[in-house]
């Protein structure tokens, strides 16, 4: 119930505009977000790579009706992308990259030709991207462009959902040689029609797509926080004879950051999302939805004078 009232709240610019004016305790956001500029987003890959972690850097922003916002986002990223080859961050830092923000909801071929410059910049700068994968009406549309990017960039990385009925078959299809492929829980507030509603059939259903996954030829990128998924996770590349730097862990800025750390020091990879900007109204109430234990903490600090 509560997960659905806060998801519902992510999509209302009413609730947006009185939780962005609010004087939102700092410590908040940035406990999920590194921080605003393209310098915040830096700092954190490298403090995470002195960790001994891989990261993925995304520029906060979705749902764009606006071009020149969209290549905005684009421009952005051109530039961090520039930035990490500059700095000799490329080889343990790549981006993710939400196509809603590039415009797909006004014209998905403009998304796909700046998603495009995007992959392009990324291989000069010899690192990867990965699209996000958004609410299941934007599916098979993401899954589209993500076939014509990888026909240029064949190591751009798909995310599937384990709470969408069809993703078992998705991962199926997409575990390839080469094909790198983040499996998550999903984030979205989905119809009973498309996905599970229950926690323990989406759990199930993760297993499920773990074990397509790892017995394909491509390489899994298992993101979730959850202790019992990252067990199986680890069982399953025994299992299927895969060594450690044939899959890879991923978890998101300022969560378990202790688990992320242990399993580095075990030697599996370990990849860390960092969301960096000012647009981060979605991603946060994404995370609060997942966690309602931190909603009482985020409701005091709404009210706060500090
Ligand atoms: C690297 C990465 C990329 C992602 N990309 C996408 C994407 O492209 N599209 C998409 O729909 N979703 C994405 N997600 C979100 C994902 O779908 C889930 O919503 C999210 O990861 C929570 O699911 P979980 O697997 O961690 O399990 P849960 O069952 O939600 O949590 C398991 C345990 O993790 C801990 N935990 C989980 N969330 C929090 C939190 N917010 N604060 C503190 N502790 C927490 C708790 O201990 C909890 O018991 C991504 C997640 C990760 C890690």
């Amino acid at each position: 119930m509560l997960r659905s009232a806060i998801l519902a709240a992510a999509r209302s610019s009413k609730i947006e505009r009185l939780v962005g004016t609010a004087p939102l305790s700092r410590s908040v956001v940035r406990r999920y977000v590194a921080g605003e500029t393209t310098a915040d987003a830096l700092a954190a890959a490298r403090a995470l790579a002195a960790d001994g972690l891989l990261s993925t850097l995304d520029y906060l922003g979705e749902d764009t009706l606006d071009m020149a916002q969209a290549e905005f986002t684009r421009d952005e990223y051109l530039r961090l992308l520039q930035a990490l080859k500059e700095e000799g961050l490329a080889e343990t830092t790549e981006v993710s990259v939400k196509l809603s923000a590039l415009g797909q909801d006004i014209d998905p071929e403009a998304a796909y030709r700046h998603a495009s410059e995007i992959c392009e910049s990324a291989a000069k700068a010899e690192t990867t991207v990965t699209v996000d994968m958004e609410d299941h009406t934007r599916t098979d549309s993401t899954l589209e462009i993500l076939g014509r990017l990888r026909a240029n960039f064949p190591d751009t990385g798909a995310v599937l959902q384990s709470y969408l009925r069809r993703t078992e078959d998705d991962c199926k299809d997409l575990s390839k040689e080469g094909s790198r492929v983040r499996l998550c829980k999903g984030a979205y507030k989905e119809p009973e029609s498309v996905a599970y509603q229950g926690k323990l059939d989406v759990d199930r259903s993760y297993v499920r797509c773990i074990n397509a996954l790892m017995a394909g030829e491509g390489y899994p990128m298992l993101a979730t926080h959850d202790p019992r998924l990252v067990e199986i996770g680890i069982d399953r590349a025994k299992w299927f004879d895969r060594d450690k730097d044939s899959f890879e862990f991923q978890m998101l800025y300022g969560i378990r950051p202790e688990e992320q750390l242990r399993l580095a020091a075990e030697g599996y990879r370990v990849r860390c999302y960092v969301p960096y900007g000012d647009q981060w109204y979605g991603y946060l109430m994404r995370r609060l939805a997942e966690r309602p234990a931190n909603v009482s903490f985020f409701a005091r600090s709404l009210v706060s004078r500090k």
